[in-house]
C-alpha cells in the first residue's frame, strides 16, 4: 500500500502502523497526533474534533472500537487518496519539531508475570529451594497493581531510588541507594473502553476493550524489592517509575503479528482456556540497548498467558475496567541467556557479570547509564511496523 506520501519502503512508521501519541511543538498545547514516517499528523488540526486536543488518547479511546476503525480508516484514505493531499498536508509536523508527553492519563496500572522463562529464572534465584515456578502459575496469570501515578514517558529521569536494604547475610536493613537498579523489558496494553463492575470481560472482548499496544520498562530496584515483598508483593522497589513509549501502536495494527502461544499444560480453567477461540499470541520482538549496545532481544511471542487471558483474569472477580488503564506483561525473557529482559537475569543475581563490547562489566544499572527498550511486529506487506521506543537514563540519587 501506497499513498502520496514518499515513505521509505523500511518506516516502522508506515500506513500499515498509524500509531496515537500526545505531542506539542514550541509554544503549543500538547494534542494527539499520528505517527507516519518521519512526521507527526496533527489529529485536532486535520479533524477539528476536540477529543484530539485534550492531551491525552482518553476521550477518543472511551469511543470505542468503531470511533477507533472508523478514523483509521480515514487515516488510512487521506494519507492515500492525493484527493485529500492539499487538506491534510499542512498538518505534518517534522518529528524532530516535536516533544512526546505521556499519551494516555493513566487510570490504575498492573502489572503481570507471565513469561515462563523469567518467572523460572527468578524463582531459581529468590527461592533456590523450591520449585522454580510457584504452584499457582500456570493456573492463573500472577499480578500486583502498581503505581499509576509514576507512570511516565519515555525520556523521564531515573532517579536512584532509596531505601531499605537488607541481604540475607545481613543482620539488620540498611537505608540508601539501591544498589541492584534494574529493568525489566515489558509490553504495555492500553484500555479503551470500560466495563462495569459486577461484570467480568471474557476472553473474546479484548479487542472491544483494548485500545492499543506500548512498550513498557518496569524500572526494578532489586534490593528493595527482595527486602519488602514478602507476603505482599512488590511497593516500593517498583513504584518509584514506570516508563511507556510515546506511541500506543493501535491492535488493528498487530493482525499480521498474532501468533499461538506456546501450548499449555495443565489445560487452564474454562474463562482462561483460548484453544477454542484464535488467541492472542504476539509475535513483537523487543531489544534491550545498554548506552548504544545491543543486549539482549526478547522474544515476546513465548510469553506462557496473552493479554487477552490477562484481561480475563483481571475482571474475572468482577472488578471494572476504566479508560486508560494499562496493563504490563511482566519481564519478557526467552530460554536463551541473550533473550533475557532484566540485569538480574543477564548477570544471575550479580554473580555473573555481563561483558560489554567495550571491556567492561555490568551486574545492575550505573549512574549515567541509558537503557532503550525497541521493538518491531509483522505488518501487512511483508513489512515491520515499529513499536517505536522507551529510554530512560540513571541520576544519581536525590540528597536528602
Ligand atoms: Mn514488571
Amino acid at each position: 500500500m501506497t499513498g502520496w506520501l514518499d515513505l521509505p519502503a523500511d518506516t516502522g512508521f508506515g500506513l500499515g502502523n498509524l500509531p496515537y501519541g500526545v505531542f506539542s511543538t514550541a509554544g503549543t498545547r500538547p494534542r494527539t497526533g499520528v505517527a507516519i514516517g518521519g512526521s507527526v499528523l496533527d489529529l485536532h488540526g486535520v479533524t477539528g474534533d476536540d477529543a484530539h486536543a485534550t492531551g491525552s488518547l482518553n476521550a477518543f479511546m472511551a469511543r470505542g472500537p468503531e470511533a477507533w476503525g472508523a478514523l483509521r480508516s480515514d487515516l488510512t484514505e487521506w494519507l492515500t487518496d492525493a484527493a485529500h493531499r492539499e487538506r491534510v498536508e499542512p498538518h505534518l509536523v517534522p518529528q524532530g519539531e516535536v516533544t512526546m508527553h505521556l499519551p494516555v492519563e493513566v487510570a490504575d496500572y498492573v502489572d503481570f508475570y507471565s513469561s515462563r522463562h523469567h518467572a523460572e529464572n527468578l524463582g531459581r534465584m529468590f527461592r533456590p529451594d523450591s520449585a522454580a515456578l510457584t504452584p499457582n502459575w500456570k493456573h492463573l496469570p500472577i499480578g500486583y497493581h502498581g503505581r499509576s501515578g509514576t507512570v511516565r514517558v519515555s525520556g523521564t529521569p531515573v532517579v536512584r531510588p532509596s531505601g531499605q536494604r537488607k541481604a540475607p547475610t545481613d543482620d539488620a536493613p540498611t537505608f540508601g541507594p539501591s544498589q541492584r537498579l534494574d529493568i525489566e523489558a515489558e509490553v504495555g496494553f492500553v484500555v479503551g473502553t470500560p466495563s462495569d463492575l459486577g461484570r467480568p470481560v471474557p476472553l473474546g472482548a479484548f479487542p472491544e476493550h483494548v485500545f492499543g499496544v506500548c512498550l513498557v520498562n518496569d524500572w526494578s530496584a532489586r534490593d528493595l524489592q527482595s527486602w519488602e515483598y514478602v507476603p505482599l508483593g512488590p511497593f516500593l522497589g517498583k513504584s518509584f517509575l514506570t516508563s511507556v513509549s510515546p506511541w500506543v501502536v493501535p491492535l488493528a495494527a498487530l493482525d499480521e503479528a498474532r501468533v499461538a502461544p506456546p501450548a499449555r499444560d495443565p489445560k487452564p480453567l474454562p474463562y482462561l482456556d483460548d484453544t477454542g477461540s484464535e488467541p492472542w499470541g504476539l509475535d513483537i520482538a523487543i531489544e534491550v540497548h545498554l548506552n548504544g549496545e545491543l543486549i539482549s532481544c526478547p522474544p515476546f511471542d513465548l510469553m506462557y498467558w496473552t493479554p487477552a487471558q490477562q484481561l480475563a483474569h483481571m475482571t474475572v472477580n468482577g472488578a471494572s475496567l476504566r479508560t486508560g488503564d494499562l496493563y504490563a506483561s511482566g519481564t519478557v525473557s526467552g530460554p536463551r541467556p541473550d533473550q533475557r529482559g532484566s540485569f538480574i537475569e543477564l548477570s544471575w543475581g550479580g554473580e555473573e557479570p555481563l561483558r560489554l563490547a567495550d571491556g567492561s562489566t555490568r551486574t545492575f544499572l550505573e549512574d549515567g547509564d541509558v537503557v532503550t527498550l525497541t521493538a518491531t511486529a509483522p505488518g501487512a506487506g511483508g513489512r515491520r511496523i515499529s513499536l517505536g521506543e522507551v529510554t530512560g537514563r540513571i541520576e544519581p540519587a536525590s540528597a536528602r
